[in-house]
Protein backbone atom coordinates (compact mmCIF):
# COMPACT_ATOMS: atom_id res chain seq x y z
CA UNK A 1 0.00 0.00 0.00
CA UNK A 2 1.29 3.21 -0.83
CA UNK A 3 2.21 6.00 1.79
CA UNK A 4 -0.87 7.32 3.04
CA UNK A 5 -3.32 5.32 1.43
CA UNK A 6 -6.65 3.00 2.76
CA UNK A 7 -5.47 2.17 6.48
CA UNK A 8 -3.00 4.20 7.55
CA UNK A 9 -3.09 5.67 11.23
CA UNK A 10 -2.09 9.71 10.34
CA UNK A 11 -0.32 10.79 12.76
CA UNK A 12 1.59 13.61 9.98
CA UNK A 13 -0.92 16.73 9.78
CA UNK A 14 -2.31 17.09 13.15
CA UNK A 15 -5.94 15.95 11.62
CA UNK A 16 -8.63 14.72 13.91
CA UNK A 17 -7.99 11.07 14.49
CA UNK A 18 -11.60 10.68 15.38
CA UNK A 19 -13.38 11.89 11.99
CA UNK A 20 -15.94 14.95 12.22
CA UNK A 21 -18.62 14.85 14.74
CA UNK A 22 -21.84 12.28 13.23
CA UNK A 23 -23.94 15.24 12.96
CA UNK A 24 -21.61 17.37 10.39
CA UNK A 25 -22.59 14.01 7.98
CA UNK A 26 -26.37 14.37 8.93
CA UNK A 27 -26.45 17.95 7.53
CA UNK A 28 -24.66 16.99 4.43
CA UNK A 29 -26.99 14.77 3.27
CA UNK A 30 -29.82 17.21 4.20
CA UNK A 31 -28.45 19.57 1.79
CA UNK A 32 -31.21 19.59 -1.31
CA UNK A 33 -30.59 19.66 -4.81
CA UNK A 34 -31.68 23.50 -4.74
CA UNK A 35 -29.53 24.21 -1.92
CA UNK A 36 -26.51 22.99 -4.69
CA UNK A 37 -27.53 25.15 -7.40
CA UNK A 38 -27.21 28.74 -5.30
CA UNK A 39 -24.45 30.95 -4.44
CA UNK A 40 -24.03 30.36 -0.71
CA UNK A 41 -25.64 32.75 2.25
CA UNK A 42 -23.00 33.27 4.89
CA UNK A 43 -25.61 35.30 6.83
CA UNK A 44 -26.51 32.67 9.29
CA UNK A 45 -23.35 30.70 10.02
CA UNK A 46 -21.31 34.07 10.21
CA UNK A 47 -24.14 34.42 12.90
CA UNK A 48 -23.11 31.16 14.63
CA UNK A 49 -19.80 30.95 14.35
CA UNK A 50 -19.40 35.04 15.75
CA UNK A 51 -21.52 33.66 18.84
CA UNK A 52 -19.42 30.79 18.93
CA UNK A 53 -16.47 33.11 19.01
CA UNK A 54 -17.86 35.67 21.29
CA UNK A 55 -17.46 38.40 19.03
CA UNK A 56 -19.99 40.58 16.86
CA UNK A 57 -20.51 38.87 13.41
CA UNK A 58 -18.46 42.30 11.29
CA UNK A 59 -15.22 40.82 13.33
CA UNK A 60 -14.69 37.87 11.29
CA UNK A 61 -14.54 36.09 8.00
CA UNK A 62 -14.91 32.75 6.96
CA UNK A 63 -12.00 31.39 4.58
CA UNK A 64 -11.27 28.29 2.60
CA UNK A 65 -9.83 26.57 5.38
CA UNK A 66 -7.37 28.92 7.48
CA UNK A 67 -4.88 28.45 4.46
CA UNK A 68 -6.70 30.90 2.43
CA UNK A 69 -7.18 33.25 5.17
CA UNK A 70 -3.02 33.00 5.62
CA UNK A 71 -2.83 33.98 1.69
CA UNK A 72 -5.26 36.64 2.04
CA UNK A 73 -3.16 37.92 4.86
CA UNK A 74 -0.05 37.47 2.79
CA UNK A 75 -2.14 39.38 0.03
CA UNK A 76 -2.67 42.04 2.74
CA UNK A 77 0.68 43.12 4.03
CA UNK A 78 2.20 42.70 0.21
CA UNK A 79 -0.67 45.33 -1.32
CA UNK A 80 -0.31 47.40 1.92
CA UNK A 81 3.62 48.20 1.22
CA UNK A 82 5.53 51.07 1.33
CA UNK A 83 3.35 53.52 -0.35
CA UNK A 84 6.44 56.42 -0.44
CA UNK A 85 8.48 53.67 -1.70
CA UNK A 86 6.93 51.57 -4.21
CA UNK A 87 9.65 49.70 -5.26
CA UNK A 88 10.90 48.46 -1.54
CA UNK A 89 9.87 44.64 -1.34
CA UNK A 90 7.76 44.23 1.54
CA UNK A 91 9.14 42.04 4.37
CA UNK A 92 7.27 39.46 6.00
CA UNK A 93 8.87 38.40 9.42
CA UNK A 94 9.13 34.72 10.96
CA UNK A 95 10.13 33.57 14.26
CA UNK A 96 11.09 29.91 13.44
CA UNK A 97 10.48 26.88 13.76
CA UNK A 98 6.75 27.78 12.43
CA UNK A 99 4.08 26.31 10.16
CA UNK A 100 5.57 25.92 6.60
CA UNK A 101 3.01 27.76 4.39
CA UNK A 102 4.02 31.06 5.86
CA UNK A 103 6.76 30.82 3.20
CA UNK A 104 4.59 29.84 0.72
CA UNK A 105 2.35 32.45 0.75
CA UNK A 106 5.25 35.02 1.08
CA UNK A 107 6.53 33.90 -1.60
CA UNK A 108 3.81 34.21 -4.21
CA UNK A 109 3.13 37.66 -3.01
CA UNK A 110 7.37 38.19 -3.64
CA UNK A 111 7.73 39.16 0.22
CA UNK A 112 11.02 39.18 1.36
CA UNK A 113 10.80 36.30 4.46
CA UNK A 114 12.99 37.55 7.57
CA UNK A 115 13.47 34.26 9.51
CA UNK A 116 14.22 34.58 13.14
CA UNK A 117 16.35 31.63 14.72
CA UNK A 118 14.77 30.47 17.78
CA UNK A 119 16.37 30.84 21.17
CA UNK A 120 17.10 27.85 23.44
CA UNK A 121 14.19 25.56 24.06
CA UNK A 122 12.13 27.52 21.40
CA UNK A 123 11.60 30.56 23.98
CA UNK A 124 10.73 33.18 21.70
CA UNK A 125 13.19 35.62 20.21
CA UNK A 126 11.56 38.72 21.39
CA UNK A 127 14.60 40.89 21.17
CA UNK A 128 15.84 39.62 18.07
CA UNK A 129 12.16 39.48 16.56
CA UNK A 130 11.90 43.34 17.48
CA UNK A 131 15.80 43.77 15.84
CA UNK A 132 14.49 42.53 12.10
CA UNK A 133 11.78 44.55 12.21
CA UNK A 134 12.32 47.93 9.41
CA UNK A 135 9.64 50.36 8.51
CA UNK A 136 9.15 47.74 5.64
CA UNK A 137 7.88 44.79 7.64
CA UNK A 138 4.43 44.27 6.55
CA UNK A 139 3.76 40.95 8.28
CA UNK A 140 4.84 39.39 11.61
CA UNK A 141 3.80 35.33 11.83
CA UNK A 142 3.32 34.09 15.50
CA UNK A 143 1.68 31.11 15.91
CA UNK A 144 -0.26 29.93 19.38
CA UNK A 145 0.18 27.45 20.61
CA UNK A 146 2.98 27.23 17.89
CA UNK A 147 3.55 24.31 15.41
CA UNK A 148 5.31 22.22 15.47
CA UNK A 149 6.36 22.58 19.38
CA UNK A 150 3.04 23.22 21.00
CA UNK A 151 3.94 25.76 23.00
CA UNK A 152 2.03 28.98 23.86
CA UNK A 153 3.47 32.11 23.28
CA UNK A 154 4.06 34.10 26.27
CA UNK A 155 1.14 35.62 27.79
CA UNK A 156 1.04 39.71 26.29
CA UNK A 157 3.39 38.72 23.63
CA UNK A 158 1.13 39.02 20.66
CA UNK A 159 -0.19 42.65 22.01
CA UNK A 160 3.44 43.93 22.84
CA UNK A 161 4.56 42.91 19.86
CA UNK A 162 1.20 44.55 17.81
CA UNK A 163 1.55 47.82 19.90
CA UNK A 164 5.49 48.16 18.89
CA UNK A 165 5.00 47.52 15.55
CA UNK A 166 2.22 49.26 14.34
CA UNK A 167 3.03 49.24 10.45
CA UNK A 168 3.06 45.77 10.06
CA UNK A 169 -0.31 43.53 10.04
CA UNK A 170 0.86 41.26 13.37
CA UNK A 171 -1.30 37.43 12.72
CA UNK A 172 -1.94 34.97 15.14
CA UNK A 173 -2.41 31.94 13.94
CA UNK A 174 -4.80 29.81 16.46
CA UNK A 175 -5.54 26.79 14.58
CA UNK A 176 -4.70 24.64 18.17
CA UNK A 177 -6.60 27.06 20.30
CA UNK A 178 -9.19 24.76 20.50
CA UNK A 179 -6.62 22.22 22.58
CA UNK A 180 -5.03 25.40 24.15
CA UNK A 181 -8.33 26.51 25.44
CA UNK A 182 -7.04 29.96 24.99
CA UNK A 183 -7.64 32.82 22.57
CA UNK A 184 -6.48 36.41 21.50
CA UNK A 185 -9.61 36.94 20.27
CA UNK A 186 -11.96 40.01 22.70
CA UNK A 187 -10.78 43.19 23.58
CA UNK A 188 -6.83 42.58 22.31
CA UNK A 189 -8.12 42.93 19.12
CA UNK A 190 -9.93 46.08 19.47
CA UNK A 191 -6.93 48.21 21.22
CA UNK A 192 -4.92 47.14 18.42
CA UNK A 193 -6.48 47.38 15.20
CA UNK A 194 -3.34 45.59 13.51
CA UNK A 195 -3.41 42.51 15.37
CA UNK A 196 -5.38 39.23 13.23
CA UNK A 197 -6.27 36.31 14.54
CA UNK A 198 -6.34 33.33 12.24
CA UNK A 199 -9.07 29.77 13.25
CA UNK A 200 -9.51 26.67 11.67
CA UNK A 201 -12.08 24.28 12.03
CA UNK A 202 -9.77 21.32 10.41
CA UNK A 203 -7.89 20.21 13.70
CA UNK A 204 -10.75 20.57 17.07
CA UNK A 205 -13.50 19.67 14.79
CA UNK A 206 -12.46 17.56 12.21
CA UNK A 207 -13.22 18.93 8.81
CA UNK A 208 -10.10 19.50 7.44
CA UNK A 209 -11.77 18.11 3.96
CA UNK A 210 -14.28 20.71 3.75
CA UNK A 211 -12.18 23.39 4.50
CA UNK A 212 -13.26 26.00 7.03
CA UNK A 213 -11.68 29.05 8.40
CA UNK A 214 -11.75 32.48 10.01
CA UNK A 215 -10.41 35.38 10.38
CA UNK A 216 -11.04 37.76 13.35
CA UNK A 217 -9.50 41.42 13.44
CA UNK A 218 -11.45 44.47 14.15
CA UNK A 219 -14.09 45.14 11.76
CA UNK A 220 -12.20 48.02 10.45
CA UNK A 221 -9.10 45.82 9.64
CA UNK A 222 -11.55 43.26 8.80
CA UNK A 223 -13.17 45.05 6.29
CA UNK A 224 -9.89 45.42 4.16
CA UNK A 225 -8.61 42.14 4.54
CA UNK A 226 -11.95 40.67 3.21
CA UNK A 227 -11.21 42.76 -0.14
CA UNK A 228 -8.32 40.14 -0.42
CA UNK A 229 -10.79 36.90 -0.39
CA UNK A 230 -13.20 36.09 -3.22
CA UNK A 231 -17.24 36.56 -2.57
CA UNK A 232 -18.21 33.12 -2.07
CA UNK A 233 -15.21 31.53 -1.01
CA UNK A 234 -16.75 28.29 1.11
CA UNK A 235 -19.15 26.30 -0.79
CA UNK A 236 -22.31 25.22 0.85
CA UNK A 237 -20.92 21.56 2.36
CA UNK A 238 -18.45 23.78 3.75
CA UNK A 239 -21.43 26.10 5.61
CA UNK A 240 -23.47 22.74 6.20
CA UNK A 241 -21.00 21.36 8.10
CA UNK A 242 -19.58 24.38 10.12
CA UNK A 243 -23.00 25.01 11.65
CA UNK A 244 -23.38 21.45 12.48
CA UNK A 245 -20.15 21.30 14.08
CA UNK A 246 -20.51 24.22 16.32
CA UNK A 247 -23.78 22.31 17.54
CA UNK A 248 -22.29 19.86 18.60
CA UNK A 249 -20.13 21.12 21.15
CA UNK A 250 -19.68 17.95 23.32
CA UNK A 251 -17.83 16.34 20.44
CA UNK A 252 -15.64 18.71 20.58
CA UNK A 253 -15.11 18.71 24.67
CA UNK A 254 -14.67 14.81 24.12
CA UNK A 255 -12.08 14.87 21.49
CA UNK A 256 -10.25 17.76 23.30
CA UNK A 257 -10.11 15.41 26.33
CA UNK A 258 -9.16 12.36 24.37
CA UNK A 259 -6.00 14.09 22.93
CA UNK A 260 -5.14 15.30 26.46
CA UNK A 261 -5.39 12.07 27.50
CA UNK A 262 -3.35 10.89 24.51
CA UNK A 263 -0.75 13.96 25.33
CA UNK A 264 0.06 12.26 28.87
CA UNK A 265 0.74 8.94 27.32
CA UNK A 266 3.37 10.09 24.71
CA UNK A 267 4.74 12.15 27.73
CA UNK A 268 5.05 9.17 29.92
CA UNK A 269 6.59 7.06 27.09
CA UNK A 270 9.19 10.01 26.95
CA UNK A 271 10.09 9.90 30.19
CA UNK A 272 10.65 5.72 30.01
CA UNK A 273 13.01 5.99 27.27
CA UNK A 274 14.48 9.42 28.43
CA UNK A 275 13.49 11.44 25.40
CA UNK A 276 13.22 15.31 25.46
CA UNK A 277 9.49 16.57 24.34
CA UNK A 278 7.91 20.01 24.75
CA UNK A 279 4.74 19.76 26.89
CA UNK A 280 2.03 20.50 24.25
CA UNK A 281 -0.82 22.58 24.23
CA UNK A 282 -1.97 21.22 20.84
CA UNK A 283 -2.37 17.88 19.38
CA UNK A 284 0.67 17.08 18.54
CA UNK A 285 3.82 16.33 20.93
CA UNK A 286 7.20 17.17 19.31
CA UNK A 287 10.07 14.57 20.89
CA UNK A 288 13.33 14.27 20.20
CA UNK A 289 14.69 10.98 19.33
CA UNK A 290 17.85 12.26 18.14
CA UNK A 291 20.14 10.82 15.15
CA UNK A 292 17.60 7.62 14.69
CA UNK A 293 14.92 10.05 13.76
CA UNK A 294 14.37 9.44 9.94
CA UNK A 295 15.00 5.57 10.07
CA UNK A 296 11.80 5.08 12.69
CA UNK A 297 9.71 7.54 10.02
CA UNK A 298 10.54 4.61 7.67
CA UNK A 299 10.00 1.66 10.49
CA UNK A 300 6.84 3.41 11.28
CA UNK A 301 5.38 3.81 7.81
CA UNK A 302 5.99 -0.14 7.42
CA UNK A 303 3.93 -0.73 10.30
CA UNK A 304 1.04 1.86 8.88
CA UNK A 305 1.78 4.87 11.07
CA UNK A 306 2.75 8.23 9.42
CA UNK A 307 4.35 10.53 11.25
CA UNK A 308 6.67 13.50 10.89
CA UNK A 309 10.26 14.42 10.29
CA UNK A 310 10.46 17.57 11.47
CA UNK A 311 14.90 17.19 11.76
CA UNK A 312 15.43 20.21 8.99
CA UNK A 313 13.14 22.98 11.35
CA UNK A 314 15.29 25.28 13.05
CA UNK A 315 15.91 23.81 16.53
CA UNK A 316 14.03 20.84 15.95
CA UNK A 317 16.96 18.60 15.09
CA UNK A 318 16.37 14.71 15.58
CA UNK A 319 12.48 15.41 16.42
CA UNK A 320 9.44 13.56 15.16
CA UNK A 321 6.08 15.54 15.85
CA UNK A 322 3.41 13.21 16.72
CA UNK A 323 -0.52 13.86 16.65
CA UNK A 324 -2.06 12.76 19.71
CA UNK A 325 -5.90 11.98 18.78
CA UNK A 326 -8.05 9.11 19.87
CA UNK A 327 -6.19 7.19 23.00
CA UNK A 328 -6.62 3.71 21.72
CA UNK A 329 -5.12 5.25 18.28
CA UNK A 330 -1.84 6.55 20.58
CA UNK A 331 -2.06 3.58 22.79
CA UNK A 332 -0.96 1.33 19.21
CA UNK A 333 1.40 4.27 17.97
CA UNK A 334 3.46 3.59 21.42
CA UNK A 335 3.34 -0.04 21.28
CA UNK A 336 4.82 0.56 17.56
CA UNK A 337 7.59 3.23 19.02
CA UNK A 338 8.08 0.44 21.45
CA UNK A 339 8.80 -2.05 18.66
CA UNK A 340 10.74 0.14 16.48
CA UNK A 341 13.02 0.90 18.95
CA UNK A 342 13.87 -2.30 20.66
CA UNK A 343 14.15 -3.45 16.59
CA UNK A 344 16.98 -0.95 16.36
CA UNK A 345 18.58 -1.50 19.69
CA UNK A 346 19.54 -4.93 18.51
C1 LIG B 1 -3.20 22.97 10.09
C2 LIG B 1 -2.75 24.39 10.20
C3 LIG B 1 -3.34 25.39 9.42
C4 LIG B 1 -4.24 25.08 8.26
O1 LIG B 1 -5.55 24.99 8.54
P1 LIG B 1 -6.57 24.69 7.37
O2 LIG B 1 -7.85 25.21 7.91
O3 LIG B 1 -6.59 23.21 7.15
O4 LIG B 1 -6.14 25.42 6.14
C5 LIG B 1 -2.95 26.70 9.64
N1 LIG B 1 -2.01 27.01 10.55
C6 LIG B 1 -1.41 26.08 11.29
C7 LIG B 1 -0.37 26.47 12.29
C8 LIG B 1 -1.74 24.73 11.14
O5 LIG B 1 -1.09 23.80 11.83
Amino acid sequence: MPPGAGSDLRLHYNENTAGCSAAVLDALQSITREDMAIYPDYDAVTAKTARWLDVDPDWIRLTNGLDEGLYAVAQYGAAHADAGHASRRPQFVLPEPSFEMFEAFASVVRAELVRVPPEPDFRFPMTAVLDAVTPSTRVIYLVDPNNPTGLSLPEGLAETMAAAVPQALVLVDEAYADFSRRSLVGPALDRHRNLVVGRTFAKGHGLAGLRVGALVAHPQTMERLGAMLPPFNVNICGVRALEAALDDQSYLDWYVAQTTASKALVYEFCRTHDLTYWPSDANFVLVRFGDRAPALVGDMRERGFLVRDKSAAPGCAGCLRLTSGVVDHTRRTIAALEDCLAARAN
